[in-house]
């Protein structure tokens, strides 16, 4: 039977030949890593094949000898890596090679800056794959065939990695991929025995697959015998001991397609519990583009008894949990399991609390044994973890012991006071945990809820990241002590000052008096701002802001109200309290006497300033400004 070749040219993707070209320009300094690369698409590649083979045992074509294989010809200046995997048919090689499916490209190629030092380390966390082979390479062929589908089914594809690539179809009796290198000048340094071999064993020791390369003979002529390179033995089966820190971190790179080392991991081997399993955790050092992207891949690998079953195997963490990498081996699953069966197996909800508690252990030991790391996981994943109160109620007060926040402790945005750090630090008589949620930090620090807990010497959280109202609403209290927003229900003043009997006394006294000195304001102001507001009273709170607006105890904060109308949900809308200071000269001059319209403007005034302070939005900005430019007329005259 001959081929219709069929051949043709195409275009890259816009996104690829924008990667294409940072590849080149950004990672030239360690190009070496083109090699880990290829090693890990023809591992993966394998593993696949591996897989569907559980099922259709055919697709070994009579060779089950499953390997990788590297050579180099000097005279042809090239380098070939093949496999014996999955192979690609010529639909999944279009696709694979002339696109980018990750999930976050686009955004990832918007955060390129052009500084070449910072785009490597940007190029580093979104991993290049196959395309970093055109940092040594000036032209690449792939030899491919799709296992099952037949010599006549292979697939050739080119390019020299200038915006455009060939197909045909060609004969390829064996099943796999070759990756045939054409290597640039500036890159014949790997036209070496010693330094392939160095490479391998450097990146790839530990995967659970042959790499072989062509025996030499003593003058170093390369002869037709092939020798395996690497140990080929599945790292995370290995003894604790046997495995040094560079391994660990070699395996992580392979496993997550990162370029940096990771910040922790953990290693267990479970047998003649209730459940058998190996884990290997790992702590990335940052985070992936796609964190938050719903489509993303998270997830573990899937292994039974060293085989690999599947990727992305999200059922064996909550997704609190989703940046943590790793494998998982067990002999509780059957080698046959789907995806869909997965889901509901009785084993994974052993798996998956064992797992927990494996990644919650590895924190608590970072964050007691190393703070400096811990404070770089949570400034990478702390939102995450943040998730974690709502989601897993069992595991609630282990994970608010992990959580950190700013507070008024210390001067900068930085989280990093825990709850435990912070009832150290009580007063005496205090009883709550008290914290302020904004829109921002500044917003935050200087909200004047805080007023009377500084002046108290009283420490606040201070929480402004979106998620922040719903962990807190998910942690009614932390070892016995309610948390307490400042901003909510009544101040229970005595826990906050530390004020003798009879001071406390002379207090009282002149809070009833003040009640009844301002009690006229207060109605007039309410009937002023009957719609707006649901009571006008004096406050505690307050020592150098005029009002400021309170929320009853068990109301939405402000923060989650914005955040609920702009996932579109309706609210239904509890009207804040107005509080006054009666010390403040403002509020004095109005109990005072103001004409009628006046008073009718000044309460305004201060309603929307209490609303701008609270990062709320003015009902009607430029009915606020013309008040106000009033306001400053009258004061000029
Ligand atoms: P990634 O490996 O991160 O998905 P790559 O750019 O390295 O990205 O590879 C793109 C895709 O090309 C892979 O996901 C795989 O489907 C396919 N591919 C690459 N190398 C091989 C190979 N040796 N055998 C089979 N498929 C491969």
């Amino acid at each position: 039977m001959t081929i219709d070749p069929h051949q043709e040219k195409r275009g890259f993707e816009a996104e690829v030949k924008q990667l294409l070209d940072m590849v080149v320009h950004s990672l030239y300094s360690n190009k070496e890593i083109f090699l880990r690369e290829l090693i890990s698409n023809a591992s993966d590649a394998i593993d696949k094949l591996r897989f569907e083979a559980l099922s259709d045992p055919a697709l070994y074509e009579s060779d089950s000898n499953l390997a990788i294989r590297i050579r180099f010809d000097k005279e042809a200046q090239t380098v070939t890596v093949s496999d014996n995997g999955i192979g690609m048919s010529r639909e999944e090689v279009i696709s694979h090679l002339g696109t980018i499916a990750k999930s976050g490209t686009r955004e990832f190629l918007s955060h390129l800056t052009g500084d070449q030092k910072k785009d490597s380390h940007l190029i580093g966390q979104f991993g290049v794959g196959f395309y970093s082979v055109f940092m040594v390479a000036d032209k690449v062929t792939v030899l491919t065939r799709r296992a099952g589908l037949g010599a006549v089914h292979g697939v050739r594809w080119e390019s020299t990695g200038n915006g455009e690539y060939t197909v045909e179809n060609v004969e390829k009796p064996s099943r796999g991929t070759d990756i045939i290198l054409h290597l640039k000048k500036d890159a014949e340094e790997f036209l070496d025995n010693w330094r392939l071999r160095s490479i391998i064993t450097k990146y790839s020791d530990h995967l659970n697959l042959p790499i072989l390369m062509p025996k030499l003979t003593e003058d170093e002529k390369v002869t037709e015998e092939w020798e395996t390179v690497n140990r080929a033995t599945a790292l995370w089966a290995l003894p604790k001991n046997e495995v040094k820190a560079e391994q660990y971190n070699e395996f992580y790179k392979h496993i997550s397609h990162d370029f940096e080392d990771p910040l922790a991991w953990t290693h267990h081997k479970i047998e003649g519990g209730n459940i058998d399993y190996i884990c290997l955790l790992y702590l990335p050092a940052h985070a992936p583009f796609d964190l938050f992207h719903r489509e993303a891949h998270h997830g573990l690998k899937l292994y039974v008894q060293r085989v690999f079953i599947m990727d992305q195997v999200e059922q064996f963490l909550p997704n609190y949990l989703r940046f943590i990498r790793g494998v998982i081996d067990t002999t509780a699953l059957p080698l046959n399991i789907s995806r869909e069966i997965l889901q509901d197996h009785p084993s994974i909800a052993k798996l998956r609390s064992a797992l927990v508690r494996h990644t919650l252990d590895l924190l608590e030991k970072l964050a007691k044994d190393d703070p400096e790391k811990y404070a770089k996981f949570w400034k990478e994943f702390g939102n995450v973890l943040k998730e974690g109160p709502a989601e897993d109620f069992a595991n609630r007060m282990r994970i608010a012991k992990l959580l950190r926040f700013a507070s008024t402790h210390h001067d900068t945005d930085l989280q990093s006071v825990s709850f435990t750090d912070y009832i150290q630090r009580m007063k005496p008589n205090q009883k709550k945990i008290y914290y302020v949620t904004a829109e921002n930090f500044n917003a935050a620090k200087s909200s004047p809820h805080l007023e009377i807990f500084r002046k108290n010497n009283i420490e606040v959280l201070l929480l402004s990241d979106r998620i922040d109202e719903w962990v807190v609403s998910h942690l009614p209290e932390f070892e016995g002590k309610p948390l307490q927003s400042v901003a909510k229900g009544e101040l229970q003043l005595d826990e906050i000052t530390n004020e003798d009997v009879a001071t406390k006394q002379a207090e009282e006294q002149k809070e009833k008096e003040q009640s009844q000195v301002f009690d006229a304001l207060l109605k007039k102001i309410k009937a002023i701002l009957d719609h707006q507001v649901k009571e006008v009273r004096l406050s505690h709170r307050l020592t150098s802001s005029p009002v400021c607006l309170v929320r009853d105890q068990d109301a939405l904060g402000s923060q989650m109200e914005r955040l609920l109308k702009a996932v579109g949900q309706t609210v239904t809308e509890s009207k804040p309290i107005l509080e006054l200071n009666p010390e403040h000269t403002i509020i004095q001059k109005m109990r005072e006497g103001l004409n009628e319209e006046r008073l009718k403007e000044w309460t305004q005034l201060l309603y929307e300033q209490a609303l701008l302070a609270e990062g709320s939005a003015l009902p009607d900005p430029a009915a606020f400004v013309q008040r106000m430019n009033k306001l400053w007329m009258e004061m000029m005259r």
